[in-house]
């Protein structure tokens, strides 16, 4: 358990709407009340740095069990740590899929430097037919249910999903793309698409899976999360959804807010994901979004892949990009320095949103919890350079963008998982 003073930081603790300089006395893992630490106690000059309870991802994969080439547990739990997370939602499309409660507990049990809360399958094998033993899936520890990678494009199947997992008071997250209208499409309209003669991916193939999520929800009130939005058209429906009252959220990824398909630069299989990037007015629609309170959570979809399989040029590259190391640096670049979204409101999307996505206690750093939190410095400007990495693969399309939040230090449940030694300075004692 670590000890250590963080003075003169400037607190960011959206639980409690609270944003101003202070200290932070961590002793033996818990957070202080009294900030007055005795002598001898580790200190770290945090002016300029921010700090926030330790920031939650609801969706990355670990592809664990099954492709060990590309990321385990222990390497994306290691990326996950430097990336300043404590929480990660690990999806359930590994091989075997996550089906089972004997799943659910080995993505539990093993001690890792951030605490996973598994999504397990919504239905048999991730095959949309038979809903899986939900309540046994819960009764192990699922936080969710997904088929992340794929639909549930039954409506009979994924109301009965849903009205079970209401039941269970367990959120349903669905990667909304109705498989017949996407057809074998890979990207958005745009220069590239048309150079390079691609399958286009049509934005219907979303929007009409939000639009049938919606209206399930209406019917069966469970809690219902739209997973890596990338449309205009599905920020608009979630909207009139929650003004609606319904309990639907949505999440903005890094890459959907960063980059748009007319910006993808050629034949490169690092800007191919599912769904793909949105057109220009996607971007500043999901950015809108974002900023109004429509999308409550930032996610990554951290989707490791080795380079053999994301180097073969655009059409033959596997779906999707690593995300977890650049997800504070990126979200911070754009939405915040960019499109003048509060720091607060910024740290929320990745602590307090997920949190009640999930039906959790909202993380905070008041006194008398086990500290679990992240230290970021926003000012010093660094280049995104994959091989030093944490993560086993390196498919991202940030490669030498430069960025200036970067996480320095994560706690998580008291223990130090993540430092940047050349970024803070202890001083004193150990
Ligand atoms: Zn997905």
């Amino acid at each position: 358990m670590t000890t250590f003073y963080l003075q003169n930081a400037r607190i960011l603790d959206p639980a409690c709407d609270r944003d101003e300089p202070a200290d932070l006395y961590v002793r033996d893992g818990v957070i202080q009340s009294r900030c007055v630490p005795p002598d001898g106690v580790p200190r770290i000059d945090g002016a300029g740095l921010l700090v926030a309870p330790g920031f939650w991802d609801v969706h990355v994969h670990f592809r664990d069990p099954g492709n060990g080439a590309a990321e385990t547990r222990r390497t994306g739990a290691a990326a996950a740590a430097a990336g300043g997370f404590t929480r990660v939602v690990t999806m359930p499309n590994t091989v075997p899929a996550g089906d089972t409660p004997a799943w659910v507990r080995a993505q539990i049990e093993d001690d890792l430097p951030v605490r996973i809360l598994p999504a397990a399958c919504i239905s048999k094998g991730r095959q949309g037919r038979e809903v899986a033993d939900l309540e046994a899936l819960a009764a192990a520890g699922a936080a969710a249910f997904t088929d992340d990678g794929a639909m549930v494009d039954d409506d009979a199947v994924m109301r009965a999903a849903m009205t079970r997992a209401r039941q269970l008071g367990k959120p349903v997250m669905d990667h909304a793309v109705v498989p017949a209208l996407a057809r074998n499409g890979v990207v958005r309209d745009g220069p590239a698409a048309r150079r390079l003669g691609l399958p286009l991916f049509p934005p219907e193939a979303e929007v009409e899976a939000v639009l049938r999520d919606i209206r399930l929800c209406r019917e069966t009130g469970c809690a219902t999360h739209i997973q890596h939005i990338s449309c205009a058209g599905s920020v608009a429906a979630i909207r009139a959804a929650r003004a609606e009252g319904l309990p639907v959220t949505g999440e903005a990824s890094p890459h959907h807010l960063a980059i748009a398909a007319e910006e993808i630069p050629g034949d490169d299989g690092h800007y191919r994901m599912n769904p793909p990037l949105g057109n220009h007015d996607d971007v500043r629609a999901i950015r809108d979004g974002v900023l109004d309170g429509t999308l409550t959570l930032f996610a990554t979809d951290h989707a490791p892949h080795t380079a053999e399989t994301k180097t073969r040029g655009f059409l033959k590259a596997a779906f999707g990009i690593i995300g977890l190391e650049t997800a504070i640096g990126v979200t911070w670049e754009i939405m915040v320095l960019k499109e003048g979204l509060h720091p607060l409101a910024w740290a929320a999307r990745w602590t307090t949103g997920p949190a009640a996505l999930l039906g959790r206690p909202a993380p905070s750093l008041a006194a008398g919890v086990l500290a679990d939190l992240v230290v970021i410095d926003p000012r010093t400007p660094w280049r995104v350079t994959p091989d030093t990495f944490r993560s086993l693969s390196r498919n991202t399309p940030f490669t030498g963008w430069a960025l200036h939040a970067r996480p320095v230090l994560t706690v998580c449940e008291g223990r130090v998982t993540f430092t940047a030694p050349d970024a803070v300075a202890l001083e004193g004692p150990a």
